[in-house]
């Protein structure tokens, strides 16, 4: 047979999942989903993808040749007007190279290995390809800059001791790392934490990403799904932008369209200039070619229609709106059930602080893993919940048990 090395596990993720399918508890509850639910725990397929999937279906234009392969042109330009603002000066200059990718995984890992063969990295004292990411990060980013052949070490970012952002420990690491160096910052609804800096904090990590000449990796998988608002949520980037902080953006339209299995997302690289804008397209174009020759086509139409019509545009925002509020809901009804009616130990204002889908709860692993035996309740061990697997019917047996394994 083949001669392989011994073979790592896959993600303790799909692992959850298997067991939550396989419990058959009634009550049972698995909060390690990646993907919005709704009030019947049961997936959404937004109103505006099935006004849209219709158009595309019944549109005689529509054949299934191959798309460019830097992607369709009216997705493309859309995505980068819908995440740097319409107004934005960088698209204005012509000085943005958007490319679409499979998803926003496609998006990091494209941006991963273009800075891999064209960033200049400090590399004094011999020192390796390294990118700065968040401690904890999405659980994918350290295995997409590593399979381009980028280390990469942790800064502290979320505190155990406030439930919220190491800010300090975040702005020494910035200013300590040699200058040039790449950060991975989530620009809204930080994952796994749901921790996000103020704006007087992104102000504060901007100057210094300015001063030291550090590159911002931004990776925006929740525009729009963490707030309810596609412009607050798109805040930070289009600072960046108007700073002049070197950077590219990452974008995703799994959760905010609901389009998890399309694989629709962009990655958009800002240039200082229009030449080098073209250079960085024709050098993602190649990159691109060798890796996926075109990327598909019809969550890009799907996208590229609802963001080029105004009404379709008007119904997304609306159903953009009843996720993030529904999720919303739960941060504050979830806060409710424990401060006062359960007085469970401790403080969970962070329930309400945090945003987008994943809540950091805090508990430690010994108390995820009672609620997972005890209780039947799936989640991660780092204590991580997926808001969205909680519901009206679930929530009070959720909190219920949640107060039993902190008292224990
Ligand atoms: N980045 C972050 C931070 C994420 O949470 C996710 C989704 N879990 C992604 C990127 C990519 O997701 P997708 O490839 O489905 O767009």
């Amino acid at each position: 047979g083949m001669a392989l090395r011994p073979l790592p596990q896959i993600g303790h993720i799909f692992q959850l999942t298997a067991s939550y399918k396989a419990d058959p508890f009634p009550q049972k509850i698995n909060l390690g989903v990646g993907a919005y639910r709704d009030d019947d725990n049961k997936p959404w397929v937004l109103p505006v993808v099935k006004k849209a999937t219709n158009i595309l279906v019944n549109d005689p234009a529509v054949d299934h040749e191959y798309l460019p392969i830097t992607g369709l042109p009216q997705f493309t330009s859309a995505a980068a007007k819908l995440i740097l603002g319409k107004d934005s000066p960088a698209i204005a200059e012509e000085r943005v190279s958007s490319v679409q990718t499979i998803s926003g995984t496609g998006a990091n890992h494209l941006g991963a290995l273009f800075l891999s063969r064209f960033y200049a990295f400090p590399r004094d004292g011999g020192r390796e390809k390294t990118v700065y990411l968040s401690n904890p990060t999405w659980a994918n980013h350290r295995a997409i800059f590593n399979n381009v052949g980028i280390q990469h070490v942790d800064y502290q970012y979320w505190d155990p001791k406030t439930n919220g952002l190491a800010f300090k420990e975040l702005l020494d690491t910035l200013n300590t790392a040699p200058d040039r160096s790449v950060f991975l910052l989530h620009p809204c609804a930080h994952n796994p934490t749901g921790v996000d800096p103020t704006q007087a904090q992104w102000e504060q990590i901007s100057d210094v990403l300015l001063k030291k000449h550090h590159y911002a990796f931004l990776d925006c998988a929740y525009q729009g799904f963490a707030s309810g608002d596609l412009d607050k949520d798109a805040w930070a980037v289009r600072r960046f932008v108007e700073k002049g902080v070197p950077m590219l953006v990452c974008q995703s339209f799994a959760k905010n369209a609901g389009l998890y299995g399309e694989r629709v997302g962009a990655l958009h690289i800002v240039a200082p200039t229009k030449e080098a804008a073209d250079k960085v397209k024709s050098q993602l174009s190649i990159l691109s070619r060798s890796e996926i020759s075109n990327p598909p086509a019809h969550g890009a139409r799907l996208v590229a229609l609802i963001l080029n019509d105004p009404a379709l545009f008007e119904q997304w925002k609306d159903d953009i709106r009843t996720m993030a509020n529904r999720i919303i809901a739960m941060r504050k009804e979830l806060h409710r059930l424990l401060t006062e009616e359960l007085k469970t130990p401790g403080n969970w204002d962070h329930i309400v602080n945090q945003i987008g889908m994943f809540s950091f709860t805090g508990i430690n692993s010994e108390a995820s893993k009672a609620l997972t035996e005890q209780a039947h309740v799936y989640l991660t061990t780092n204590g991580r919940i997926s808001m969205a697997g909680l519901n009206t019917k679930n929530i009070r047996y959720f909190a219920e048990n949640l107060d039993k394994v902190v008292r224990a």
